[in-house]
């Protein structure tokens, strides 16, 4: 069994489409082993995507990420990094597959419903950002 990190963005949130994304990643046979709705500050959110601090879209981004609350999770299934990057879809829901959250619920390259971890260093990294030992069960 595999971990990884899902965030359920303001913009899905705002349009109470978060139950739909929920479906979605039971159907996929994850189990939720962490979840919680929390509103990030902009400082939380620049830290948790300093990767991205040099990208042209970093403020942009963490303002989005600040302006209303998210979902933070916690998945688990055999092959949990990867299959949560397919069920989410490319980063623009424009080139995402059918089928996939993005596709389906995406409203643009930055408003695009879903954050997941893209290795087993993200996930390690970002399940702790969110989670104590005690809130995964
Ligand atoms: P992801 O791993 O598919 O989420 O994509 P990245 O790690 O490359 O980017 C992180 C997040 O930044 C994306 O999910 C989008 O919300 C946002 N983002 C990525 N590329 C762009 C862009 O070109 N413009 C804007 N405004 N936001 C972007
Ligand atoms: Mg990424």
């Amino acid at each position: 069994m595999e971990r990884t990190f899902a965030i359920i963005k303001p913009d899905a949130v705002e349009r109470k489409v978060s139950g739909k994304v929920l479906a979605m990643i039971e159907e996929a046979g994850f189990n939720i082993v962490g979840m919680k709705k929390i509103q990030l500050s902009k400082c939380e959110a620049e830290g948790f995507y300093y990767v991205h601090k040099e990208r042209p879209f970093f403020g942009d981004l963490c303002s989005f990420m600040s302006r209303s609350a998210v979902i933070v999770l916690a998945l688990e299934k055999e092959n949990a990094i990867a299959d949560w990057r397919a069920l989410m879809g490319a980063t623009n829901p424009a080139n995402a597959d059918a089928g996939t959250i993005r596709k389906e619920l995406g409203v643009s390259i930055e408003e695009n419903t879903v954050h997941g971890s893209d290795s087993p260093e993200s996930a390690a990294f970002e399940i702790p950002y969110f989670f104590s030992q005690l809130e995964l069960v």
